[in-house]
């Protein structure tokens, strides 16, 4: 806990923005109280993590910008946690959808259209893997690539980083416990048996702690982000990620690089931005401009394999695969998002922003002399309440502080922004401004002024 954040005045002012927000979303507040059919209120649980009584409800959004039902607008950092990080309902990707869904016809009819082979050219391009296949969500993504990694490895176990995030993955819910051995995500609703079963563990920048687990010859992959982002941005340390790719290779196991969200990191994600060959490489959300997608790409070598092996069922009940995968609309809204919005021109300029970003924010830190620090990947900038910036999903974990991100989170969205939920983190779109980028480095120098009273 930040030790030169005074907790009483942190307190007054979270409970000023809470009324305050109360004060300005009424139709909100009101629509929240009158949704007795959904469980928890929410269209999903996961909906109640707002920081103010209620979440806002979303009446519409385009590019950089979300309108709510109470009439005011945003500047969207949030963008869908990364599903809209090429921004609201682009316009090729409306039209792409429209021609798909309304002038063509034919969402989902379990046949395949040409899009599928330009959007999988387009992923080799990008991420230099040559097999695709698609999903609607980076949790399958993740999902099947355990799957097909298990079949051709013949091993049982999975290793992740601990606190790393990759989706409702049964085998993904971690973490290095206090003994130092692997231990249940704290939070894990309802897992299917005891995590150490199917999972081992390590920690980020840890090639040592790597090594030791691998050891043990089960771990069929590892499966990570290269850099973490669901527990603040965590960069990787030089040499380990090289390190991580040796290790693997060495032991039998293979590399599954989830791109989900280290995709801010350029064109390539941060696969092409570091240099990285993995053997799988998942990814969701953003790249269908907002429509549900995902995917994951499979080296040549590792693809032959899986084909080549006939006692392997991939094709009817094999439990790799989703009816709704690879369907019409949201192959049409990739190549869209893919060949017009998420360009790499785009990503140059997002990038930039998101500098400009991080510059301000550490200016605001400086400032104040807070012990806080703040990271970027890409077009993704985050801070978080360590300085040094943590170097490992268990640091970073230890300096969370829901009281202050609350605050912080409500101080922005009473005065028009929004930050990610769960995150203090801010992505830009092709859409974001300069000017948006700049009230955001007011209103966080404001907020630290009133926090240091
Ligand atoms: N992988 C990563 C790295 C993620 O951050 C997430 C979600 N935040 C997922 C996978 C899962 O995505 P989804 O919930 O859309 O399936």
């Amino acid at each position: 806990m930040p030790a030169s954040v005074d907790r009483e005045r942190l307190a007054a002012l979270l409970a000023r923005e809470t009324a305050e927000s109360a004060a300005r979303n009424p139709r909100s507040q009101a629509a929240y109280q009158r949704a007795e059919h959904l469980f928890g209120r929410v269209p999903m649980t996961w909906m109640n993590k707002s920081a103010g009584a209620f979440p806002l409800y979303l009446d519409g959004a385009r590019g950089a910008r979300v309108s709510d039902i109470d009439g005011h607008e945003y500047v969207d950092f949030c963008l869908g946690d990364t599903g809209a990080m090429a921004g609201h309902s682009p316009e090729v990707v409306a039209e792409a959808v429209e021609q798909r869904y309304r002038a063509k016809g034919g969402a989902t009819a379990m046949l395949p259209t040409e899009d599928a082979e330009w959007v999988g050219a387009e992923l080799t391009r990008r991420f230099g893997l040559p097999r695709w296949s698609f999903s609607l969500t980076a949790t399958d993504a993740n999902r099947w690539a355990i799957r097909l990694a298990r079949a051709v490895t013949g091993r049982q176990k999975i290793l992740v980083n601990s606190y790393s995030y990759h989706g409702s993955v049964d085998e993904s819910l971690i973490v290095v416990g206090p003994d130092g051995n692997g231990a249940t995500r704290p939070g894990n609703v309802g897992a299917p048996c005891d995590v150490t079963l199917t999972s081992r563990v390590a920690e980020f920048n840890d090639l040592e702690g790597l090594e030791r687990e691998l050891a043990y010859g089960d771990v069929a992959a590892v499966l990570m982000e290269p850099a973490l982002t669901n527990i603040g941005i965590v960069l990787p340390e030089p040499g380990y990620l090289d390190g991580v790719r040796e290790l693997t290779r060495r032991h039998g196991t293979l590399l599954i690089n989830d791109e989900t969200h280290t995709f801010s990191a350029g064109p390539g994600g941060a696969t092409g931005f570091y240099g990285l060959s993995p053997d799988i490489l998942t990814i969701g959300k953003a790249i269908g401009g907002g429509i549900p997608a995902g995917g994951y790409g499979l080296s040549a070598e590792l693809a032959d394999r899986l084909l080549g092996r006939s006692d392997l069922d991939l094709v009817d009940m094999g439990g790799v695969g989703g009816t709704l995968a690879g369907n019409a609309l949201s192959v049409a809204a990739m190549r869209a998002t893919l060949e017009h919005v998420l360009t790499d021109e785009a990503f140059a300029r997002m990038c930039a922003l998101s500098e400009r970003f991080e510059a301000g924010v550490a200016a605001g830190i400086a400032k104040h002399d807070l012990p806080w620090s703040v990271s970027r990947l890409g077009a993704r900038s985050e801070y978080r309440f360590a300085n040094p910036a943590p170097r490992n999903g268990t640091e970073s974990a230890a300096s969370a502080d829901a009281e202050l991100e609350d605050f912080l989170h409500l101080f922005m969205s009473n005065r028009g922004i929004l930050m990610t939920p769960f995150h203090n983190m801010a992505l830009m779109c092709p859409a974001t401004t300069e000017a948006d980028v700049d009230t955001h480095t007011e209103l966080f120098a404001q907020a630290l002024d009133e926090l240091a009273g």
